[in-house]
């Protein structure tokens, strides 16, 4: 009797462990849904980055373009205990992206590689993954963060494949605005800004990990919040390494 409650147990235990669903350190933003697999860029990709040229408030267009390697440095910096993609700058855009001239550029609606001439704007068709610096704020007032406002907006732009099949991240998009290019913003927080949005490129969504140190923690806990965390609350969110349980 022993023995076959010995067995019973075994088998439990079997299925528990055969059955459980990988466990995934981070929210992803999209998942292929016929496997459930999250979706990112393929490993060992680069990203060939396009920037605007405009500047962004008191920062010029190349200060602005130093930060952005910078965050990019911290992505990848993150090898070899993550496949992070690496990002090379492929160079400007041939006009300053604008309120009058985004919708060539950025869009909310994403599309697919098997149906390019579908896609709403022509880096998406040209599979141009742009920076872009909002210094009016109204890219991302008109079209990005209509519901609710925001200081910064990215996302995926398009996927190979199709939508009932979608393979792989192959252009994506990250808009910067007003807010970071202020005097009284610290250089810090715009890093840790353009590090947020770039994990949202990367494909990252928010993480919820340790929120109740946003609600009810001291400040000297505030550098437990992570990266990934839907509000931008500290100074040196933009380091990855400060995720570990308090
Ligand atoms: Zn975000």
């Amino acid at each position: 009797m022993l023995f076959k409650k010995f067995s019973i147990l075994i088998i439990f235990l079997t299925i528990l462990f055969t059955t459980q669903p990988k466990a995934w350190g981070y929210n992803f933003l999209y998942i292929n849904p016929t496997t459930g697999a999250p979706i990112g860029w393929e490993p060992g990709t680069t990203i060939h980055y396009y920037v605007d040229p405009g500047p962004l408030g008191r920062l010029t267009n190349e200060q602005a373009r130093t930060l952005i390697r910078a965050a990019m440095d911290v992505w990848e910096n993150a090898s070899p205990y993550a496949d992070v993609p690496t990002f090379e700058y492929a160079g400007l855009l041939t006009e300053d992206v604008t309120g009058e001239n985004y919708g060539q550029y950025v869009d909310l609606v994403g599309c697919y590689s098997d149906s390019i001439s579908l896609c709403p704007t022509q880096t998406q068709k040209d599979l141009k993954t742009v920076i872009v610096f909002d210094e009016q704020g109204t890219i991302l007032s008109r079209e990005l963060c209509e519901i609710g406002s925001c200081n910064a907006y990215a996302d995926a732009g398009v996927f190979s494949g199709s939508a009932s099949n979608p393979g792989n991240f192959v252009q994506a998009f990250a808009v910067f605005g007003p807010l970071l290019g202020r005097s009284s913003t610290p250089i810090t927080a715009v890093v840790a800004t353009m590090v947020h949005e770039l994990g949202h490129v990367l494909g990252l969504a928010h993480a919820s990990v340790n929120q109740e140190i946003y609600i009810h923690g001291s400040t000297s806990m505030a550098r437990y919040i992570p990266t990934m965390f839907f509000f931008s609350h500290i100074r040196d969110q933009g380091s990855l390494k400060h995720h570990a349980q308090p």
